[in-house]
């Protein structure tokens, strides 16, 4: 799983959960997941994937930014 705040590629909000998703590649072909932030602080049927049809946002830089600056982080720190 990514962090949001690194992920360069689109990010879309994911019509389970309405929460932020990314598309990368898996076992089993690319699919719509969560990232690590969410891990386990949101509740989403479909977590760690994401809805497959998710919204596409038109992000303005600044907006995009404030999210992955703001996204909260309830992953506990990796040793
Ligand atoms: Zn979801």
């Amino acid at each position: 799983m990514e962090s949001i705040r690194t992920h360069e590629g689109d990010i879309r909000l994911c019509r389970t959960c309405g929460q932020p998703c990314y598309d990368a590649e898996t076992e089993i072909g690319p699919m719509w997941q969560h990232f690590r932030e969410q891990w386990d602080g949101i509740y989403c049927a479909r977590h760690p994937l994401a809805d497959q049809n998710p919204i596409k946002i038109e992000w303005d830089s600044h907006s995009l930014d404030t999210l992955k600056a703001k996204y909260p982080d309830t992953c506990p720190a990796r040793v």
